[in-house]
């Protein structure tokens, strides 16, 4: 519909379905599974106003039933996002449940509170986590979240919609080439998404395993605290950029 209110039908070779995790596009075609609308987390994200803010760094914090991501935005403000599992959640109020009795248990970001003052509208996302679905059809692609979302404990969020853009692209200029906009042909773009993701989804996968789990996630932080480079080298295995071609 446009915005005069009339309906106006379009008709292309090829739909890109961008439209985020929770695509339109990908549930109108049948592509999302019900398991992902059982997803373990609820994501959320507050804006803080906090005296003596550290800049520079994101640090990832654990407390009981989830991880919350703290990094300094340069005007005296932080981002703090989270995700915490559904089940811990109350129905109503769940701001102020995090804020008061959830938060707390860990001993930093108690103290960030109590420095913090909140500005803005809290925000919310669900599902924080499903399986790549499949992000092809006739004349159908999806691209970034609308085809998968990982763990964002380890914030690829980004690098996986842009590549995934290009490998669409790429898919997407062999079909003009050939002509052929089927299902069938348009598969090699889930194939190519599987080969460029896989080793990051791999790693994105065992700290899923480990973050919601802090008592095995303490000991590996300390090992890898006197191992001084092992999280240097994870980190820079997840965030390393591509070289562009
Ligand atoms: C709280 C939070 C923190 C994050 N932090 C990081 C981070 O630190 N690093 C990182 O790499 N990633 C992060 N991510 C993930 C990252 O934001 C996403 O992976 C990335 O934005 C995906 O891009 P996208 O273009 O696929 O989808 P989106 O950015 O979700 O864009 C989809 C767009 O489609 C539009 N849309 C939806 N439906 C329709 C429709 N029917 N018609 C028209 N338009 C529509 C939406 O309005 C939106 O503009 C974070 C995500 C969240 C929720």
């Amino acid at each position: 519909m446009n915005h005069s209110g009339t309906i106006s039908e379009l008709r292309a070779d090829i739909l890109i379905g961008a439209d985020g995790r929770n695509s339109w596009l990908a549930h109108r075609l049948g592509l999302t599974g019900a398991a992902e609308m059982q997803g373990r987390s609820v994501g959320f994200q507050l804006r803080l106003q906090v005296r003596d803010v550290t800049h520079g760094r994101v640090e990832i914090h654990l407390f009981p039933g989830g991880y919350a991501g703290v990094v300094g935005l340069g005007d005296g403000t932080v981002n703090l996002c989270l995700a915490v599992e559904k089940e811990k959640l109350p129905h109503q109020r769940q701001i102020e449940f995090l804020w008061n009795s959830c938060l707390p248990h860990n001993p930093y970001l108690k103290e960030l509170l109590r420095r913090s003052l909140r500005v803005g509208e809290a925000r919310s996302t669900y599902p924080v986590y499903f399986k790549p679905r499949r992000c092809f059809a006739d004349g159908v692609l999806l691209v970034g979240d609308a085809a998968r979302v990982s763990e964002p404990v380890s914030g690829e969020g980004m690098y996986f919609a842009m590549k995934s853009g290009l490998l669409a692209a790429e898919t997407v200029g062999e079909a003009f080439c050939s002509g052929d906009f089927s299902a069938a042909h348009l598969s090699r773009y889930e194939r190519a998404c599987h080969r460029s993701f896989q080793f990051r989804r791999g790693i994105n996968s065992l700290i899923r395993l480990l973050v919601y789990r802090p008592r095995l996630l303490a000991p590996l932080v300390r090992f890898s605290a006197k191992q001084g480079r092992l999280l240097d080298s994870l980190v820079d295995a997840i965030c390393t950029a591509e070289p562009a071609r």
